[in-house]
C-alpha cells in the first residue's frame, strides 16, 4: 500500500464531500508510516475482520512492530485526527492485520466501512431521504421505515401508600 497514492484517494474534497473521515486523512497525512490497520480479534469477538460489522473499538491503526502496535485506536482517531496521541499498545499477537481489506474498502465506501452497520455516523447529508426510503450517499445502500412499538420494563420509585393498620381495640 502507497501510502501517497491512498492520501491522494482518501482525501476529502468537494467532489466526495464528506465521504471520508477528515480526522483520519489528517492522522495518516501527520503520521504516513503508521497506517497499517488491525483487528483485536479478543475486543471483536472474532478471529477475521467481518466487513458487514461495525468494529471500531476492535480496530487500530499505525505501525505493527512485534510485539507492539505502534499506533491508536481508529475510534480515538476519528474523533481527535491529527493531534491523536499515539502510543505502543502490546496488543500485536491479539490482533490480524487487516490493512489491505480494510483500505480497500474504506476507498470504495469511505465512512461506511467504518461503520458498516450505520449506527455510528448521524450525519444530516449521509442519506437522501425520500418519503419512507433513505440512500445512504457514501456505500448506496438503501433502507426504508419501519415502525415498531417498544415496550421497556422499567423501575420506578413511587410514594409508599399509608396502611392503616386496623389492630384490637379500635
Ligand atoms: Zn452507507
Amino acid at each position: 500500500m502507497d501510502i501517497n497514492v491512498l492520501l491522494d484517494q482518501i482525501q476529502a474534497n468537494d467532489k466526495r464531500k464528506d465521504r471520508y473521515s477528515l480526522n483520519l486523512y489528517r492522522f495518516l497525512r501527520k503520521k504516513p508510516h503508521y497506517h497499517q490497520v488491525f483487528l483485536h480479534c479478543g475486543i471483536a469477538g472474532q478471529e477475521h475482520w467481518d466487513p458487514e460489522r461495525t468494529l471500531v473499538p476492535a480496530i487500530f491503526v499505525g505501525l505493527g512492530d512485534a510485539p507492539f502496535i505502534l499506533g491508536a485506536r481508529l475510534s480515538e482517531i476519528i474523533c481527535k485526527g491529527g493531534s491523536t496521541q499515539t502510543a505502543a499498545h502490546a496488543l500485536f499477537d491479539h490482533c490480524v492485520e487487516i490493512t489491505d481489506a480494510f483500505w480497500a474498502r474504506y476507498i470504495e465506501i469511505g465512512k461506511c466501512a467504518i461503520d458498516p452497520e450505520h449506527t455510528l455516523y448521524a450525519d444530516s447529508d449521509r442519506y437522501a431521504e425520500v418519503e419512507e426510503t433513505r440512500r445512504c450517499r457514501w456505500c448506496g445502500r438503501i433502507e426504508h421505515v419501519q415502525e415498531e412499538l417498544q415496550m421497556q420494563r422499567r423501575r420506578v420509585w413511587v410514594p409508599m401508600q399509608k396502611v392503616c393498620v386496623v389492630g384490637a381495640g379500635s
